[in-house]
């Protein structure tokens, strides 16, 4: 052997002589057993325990598009960080999910801006446990987060397949306090009547009386009201025995709610 093999040899063996003392210095932290039967969180729940890509984005669109905004709410902001909202676009947009924009979910209908969403649902100044009807479906996105924040929601849409879709949807998810119809909102849904809250996602051009009628007394309407295809006016109407208090919110553009006069 020559004496540079020798050599590297002997430092080679100091390395892991000095290795092995490391190691075995190292506290190795104590072991706990998982439970013989580990029950097994379903939906959102057990979503949040397996690793999530996107929860570092969805922290992010809380933070910068939302909070940043003057969203105060605590229920909203933490509802929002908790919906998996990317297992709400269509699988091309997935990307997207988190970003500052309302996105397509097919059939010419959107998924709304998060801000919108977030907006909306601190308007509605609800209690958990509080009954909620959304008019306009579409992903489920608005009824799993208002469901997040403790809401029994009732949540109707129109066109067949997004209303089934939906519905899949936040089965899986776990969302089990939510309810959905396949019908026309503008009529509401007056079997679950009267809600302490209605949030309609999608713009009439003026307010449907159904809606105010299936308004609890002390109940909130937060609707977009305006012509089609351009920009319309968010309001907030608060019912209070015979009289409604209207409050001008601001300027939104919201694909139009659809209605055949019965
Ligand atoms: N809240 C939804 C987005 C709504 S987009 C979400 O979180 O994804 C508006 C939805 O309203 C569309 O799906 C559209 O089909 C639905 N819509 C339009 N007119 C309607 C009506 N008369 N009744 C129920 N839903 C209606």
């Amino acid at each position: 052997m020559n004496k540079r093999l020798g050599r590297s040899l002997l430092v080679i063996m100091l390395l892991l002589v000095a290795l092995a003392v490391v190691v075995s210095r190292l506290r190795v932290p104590a072991r706990r057993l998982p439970p013989a039967v580990s029950p097994s969180p379903t939906g959102a729940a057990a979503l949040r325990l397996t690793p999530d890509p996107y929860r570092s984005a969805r922290s992010h669109m809380v933070e910068d598009q939302i909070a940043a905004r003057g969203v105060k709410d605590r229920r909203v902001l933490e509802a929002m960080k908790n919906v998996p909202r990317h297992l709400f676009v269509p699988e091309n947009y997935v990307d997207h999910a988190y970003d500052d924009t309302p996105l397509p979910i097919g059939f010419g209908q959107t998924i709304s801006q998060p801000y919108i969403v977030a907006v909306m649902s601190e308007l509605l100044e609800v209690e958990p446990g509080d009954r909620v009807l959304e008019i306009g479906t579409g992903s489920g996105y608005q009824a799993a987060v208002l469901a997040e924040m403790g809401m029994e929601v009732y949540t109707v849409e129109i066109i067949p397949e997004l209303a089934q879709q939906a519905k899949e949807r936040l089965r899986r998810l776990g969302y089990t306090q939510v309810h959905c119809l396949q019908a026309d909102g503008y009529y509401g849904w007056a079997d679950h009547a009267p809600y302490e809250a209605i949030i309609v996602t999608a713009a009439p051009d003026h307010v449907p009386q159904p809606l105010l009628q299936q308004l609890a007394d002390g109940g909130r309407l937060v609707i977009p009201v305006g012509p089609q295809g351009s920009f319309q006016t968010l309001w907030k109407f608060v019912k209070q025995g015979e009289e409604v208090k209207a409050y001008e919110i601001m300027g939104v553009l919201f694909v139009p709610l659809v209605h055949e006069v019965r």
